[in-house]
């Protein structure tokens, strides 16, 4: 279907702009029909803007001109009068999906060129004339760009050499009749879009394999003339801040965005000292497109960059298009957009991709760092991150499953590397640009990346890089990318927390007035507490305190309990541990500052923390004054074949029970502190790896005499809460049971997802591609919560945990927690919370907002 817009300037200006009709008068155009660009435009003409004439044409329509069907352009060209100039613009569904380049002037020929000189002058028309033969030759009749460079010419001469170079090139003279040359521009734009290369990069923008494209068929408004005439662009708002600003440029006797490029004639729109404004040479056209600015925004309830064109004094809106904008600046102008109420808040929150949000919560490396910089390349992907250096995305995934930074450093990558950017802290590659693969990738998952560090030698063979000034590092050395910068640097550095503008802010709480589902963070040390607490997670949901015991000399505490002969020299050396852990609880308690703390009793097999190699071991035995082979043999008699379905988590707690004794005194005796110093804290206690109820209940009686026993030595009473993580597929079978004597129960769904498939955590990586790509699994399920099955044994628990308490709660614990997906699939459930990495939190809360909503 064929629609005509008739504008204001149609009407007004009967000689230019021939008054059309409607082809259906009772038709609306439908943006998902003819194009973002098209319902835009015809929202302009109902805000009775001067807009000229326009004609859509529909997806359908370009799909057949795509495959050789011409519709009937009597039809278009009915609607511009006798001899129309006309443009050509693309109109995407989306407008980040891109789409050939309008093609301007169509319908320039010689007769027309003759009676422009008389009218508009001599310059111009040619200038007008010659700018249509090189974009025709290029962009329609795809003739060779070099053919049509002719330096030392100008004007006429220019003009007539172009001419004879397209008929040479082209083997016949330059189309002259308008409706052969609308027909040529409408065929190359449509097939431009069915192109493969157009057809990647839509899809890297997020496009449908089947996006359509519309065209914009609109008479031209000349932008030359004897009087003032020029064309420009005019935003309110700033790019890269959103911050309210006028920005954009006006060049005289131009066209299109000709203004944007040529930066040296064009105008300043404000009055600007640094040159010539628009608002100072012509007063009046620049509070009218204030206004009209105004009235866009408030209309189109949008911030949009506007178009225009002067056409002998007479202004012409030609296009909006919603502003280009950072993530900040799409927060800011979310935000301000309800302030003023232009949208409902609702709608801000909606209208901020929780993707975005990452982008400004990277950490980065600290200015007041010392710097030693290894080589430099692109800044593809903001943030900054230290990790070991990796080669491959196998290593990178089997690193993350240790729970280790690692930096994925590669030639250049495909996407089978994905899960391996995913899995890694930065990357960095030697080759590509801002657009190659690693950086689209890079930005879309958040993650700090460098691209073509072209300096930077990688020696597969030596399994080394090598800087430009000839330095070595293997793979396990310590790298930092710094994303923003754009700078390699050795070893770890100093970093600064992301920190968040007020607008930031604005918007989360919002979200947080609609969402219906609680939001906690995965804090291990004061840092990630500190962080959770900046992004305002309400609480702990997990802190990992295994990881605590390789903090200073914990270490050789640690090994010192391991190497103890009796309970009485275990507990004697734990004795040591104590304070340091009631010092961590204590500072975690302080920093969350009263919120729920939800502490995991240790969680590790012993063995890893035994030094593995020979020489390891014989600095432990002299650290311990041991013969050698008691260490040796003390390493052997812990090792495991299994490790991961071993001596881990409840059953050490049951084994050795003094550890959690002494974790359970250190939480209270720090619940006491906190106490006293104002901070009233009500601990969890959480016990891993339950699958029996008599686990539960074996802990639980150890750590309520703790509980009494440290009550009546502070005579200060406590309140705190026992709970158990389900992340074996049994306690999530015997639930019931478990809950009576749990009060809350917290879903692991790393260990869930790995028992629930029988699939190493720590191996997966090597087959993970291969399972992918043929379909095996629809996505690596520790990275996509498996909703079918995990998810079942997840919905099987929380309804079996309710039925043995009613008021247990329940919440997820793993990986998981922050991703769309699991935040969807609990609050179905009606979980109580997710807990998830600290910089994940304020996506997980956008995400949860815009579920609810
Ligand atoms: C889990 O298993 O999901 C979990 C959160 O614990 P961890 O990753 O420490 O095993
Ligand atoms: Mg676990």
């Amino acid at each position: 279907m064929l629609q005509v817009n008739k504008g204001r300037a149609a009407v007004q200006q009967q000689t230019t702009y021939q008054a059309v009709t409607l082809i259906t008068p009772t038709a609306a155009m439908h943006g998902e029909v003819h194009g973002g660009r098209a319902k835009c435009l015809q929202r302009l003409i109902r805000l009775d803007m001067p807009v000229p004439t326009t004609v859509a044409l529909s997806f359908d329509q370009v799909m057949w001109i795509a495959r050789g069907e011409m519709p009937d352009l009597d039809q278009v060209l009915t609607h511009f009068g006798k001899d129309p100039l006309l443009s050509v613009r693309p109109s995407s569904q989306d407008p980040d999906w891109g789409g050939p380049g309008a093609v301007l002037n169509i319908g320039m020929n010689d007769a027309r060129h003759a009676a422009m000189c008389e009218t508009v002058g001599e310059a111009a028309a040619t200038a007008l004339y010659l700018r249509f033969v090189h974009s025709y030759a290029t962009d329609v009749a795809r003739l060779d760009p070099e053919a049509f460079d002719f330096p030392d010419l100008r004007g006429a001469d220019a003009l007539r050499a172009s001419l004879e170079a397209y008929e040479f090139e082209a083997d016949e003279p330059f189309p002259q009749d308008v409706r052969e040359q609308l027909s040529e521009v409408l065929r190359a734009m449509a097939r431009a879009w069915d192109g493969t290369s157009a057809r990647l990069l839509r899809e890297a923008k997020g496009a449908p394999a089947d996006a359509g494209l519309g065209l914009v068929v609109q008479a031209m408004a000349l932008g030359v003339g004897q009087g003032e005439s020029g064309s420009g662009v005019i935003q309110f708002v700033d790019s890269e801040s959103g911050k309210p600003q006028i920005t954009g440029r006006y060049l005289s006797q131009s066209q299109g965005r000709e203004a944007l490029n040529d930066q040296e004639g064009a105008f300043y729109l404000t009055h600007d000292p640094r040159g010539p404004s628009l608002e100072d040479a012509c007063p009046e056209v620049f509070a009218e497109l204030v206004a009209h600015g105004a009235v866009c925004r408030a209309r189109l309830r949008e911030e949009m960059q506007v178009e225009f064109t002067l056409e002998n004094g007479q202004l012409r809106i030609l296009d909006a298009v919603r502003v280009q904008r950072s993530s900040r600046a799409a927060i800011r102008i979310a935000v301000a957009l309800a302030e003023d109420a232009v949208i409902p808040r609702e709608e801000a929150v909606l209208r901020v991709q929780p993707a975005a949000l990452s982008e400004l919560l990277h950490r980065q490396v600290d200015p007041r760092a010392k710097r030693d910089t290894l080589v430099s390349g692109i800044p593809a992907s903001p943030g900054a991150a230290s990790g070991r250096i990796v080669f491959t995305a196998n290593e990178a995934q089997a690193s993350a499953a240790r729970g280790e930074a690692c930096v994925l450093v590669r030639r250049e990558t495909t996407p089978e590397d994905i899960r391996g950017m995913h899995a890694a802290q930065a990357v960095l590659t030697v080759r590509g640009g801002i657009t190659s693969h690693a950086a689209v990738i890079g930005r879309g998952l958040g993650v700090p990346c460098i691209v073509g560090a072209s300096n930077l030698m990688i020696d597969r063979k030596k399994g080394v890089i090598v800087t430009p000034d000839g330095r070595h590092f293997a793979a396990g050395d310590i790298l930092t990318v710094d994303g923003t910068k754009g700078e390699v640097l050795a070893g770890e550095v100093d970093m600064l927390e992301a920190s968040l503008d007020g607008p930031f802010e604005k918007l989360l709480t919002w979200a947080d007035d609609f969402r219906d589902i609680g939001v906690r963070a995965n804090a291990d040390t004061p840092a990630d507490a500190q962080t959770a607490q900046n992004f305002a997670a309400e609480g702990i949901g997990l802190c990992r305190t295994e990881h605590m015991f390789f903090e200073g000399d914990r270490l050789g505490v640690m090994r010192e309990m391991i190497f103890a002969e009796t309970p009485e020299d275990r507990r004697a050396v734990l004795d040591r541990l104590l304070p340091m852990q009631r010092a961590d609880f204590k500072e975690l308690f302080s920093i969350m500052a009263g919120r729920p703390v939800c502490i995991r009793l240790f969680d590790m097999p012993l063995h890893e923390f035994l030094p593995f190699d020979k020489a390891g071991q014989r600095d432990l035995a002299s650290q311990l004054a041991l013969p050698l082979p008691a260490v040796t043999e003390r390493v052997a008699a812990l090792s495991e074949y299994n490790p991961m379905l071993g001596m881990r988590g409840v059953r050490q707690g049951i084994s050795i029970p003094e550890i959690y004794e002494m974790q359970a005194r250190a939480i209270f005796e720090a619940t006491v502190e906190s106490a006293r110093d104002g901070t009233d804290v009500v601990p969890e206690i959480m016990i891993p790896l339950i699958s029996a109820v008599r686990e539960v209940e074996l802990v639980k009686a150890h750590i309520d005499s703790v509980a009494s026993a440290v009550q009546a030595e502070s005579r200060t009473p406590f309140r705190y809460k026992l709970g158990v993580m389900v992340e074996t597929p049994r306690a999530a079978l015997r639930a019931e049971d478990i809950a009576q004597q749990a009060e809350f129960l917290s879903f692991g769904t790393n260990d869930l997802t790995q028992m629930t498939y029988g699939l190493s955590r720590d191996d997966a990586g090597r087959f993970m591609s291969a399972y992918v790509q043929q379909g095996v699994y629809e996505e690596d399920p520790f990275h996509t919560l498996d909703i079918e099955g995990v998810g079942e044994l997840l919905s099987i628990g929380a309804a079996r945990g309710r039925k043995g308490r009613a008021d247990v709660v329940l919440s997820i614990c793993g990986e998981h927690g922050g991703s769309r997906t699991a935040i969807a699939f609990c609050r179905a459930q009606g979980f109580d919370y997710v807990s998830c990495s600290p910089f994940r939190v304020p996506v997980a809360r956008l995400s949860a907002a815009q579920l609810a909503l």
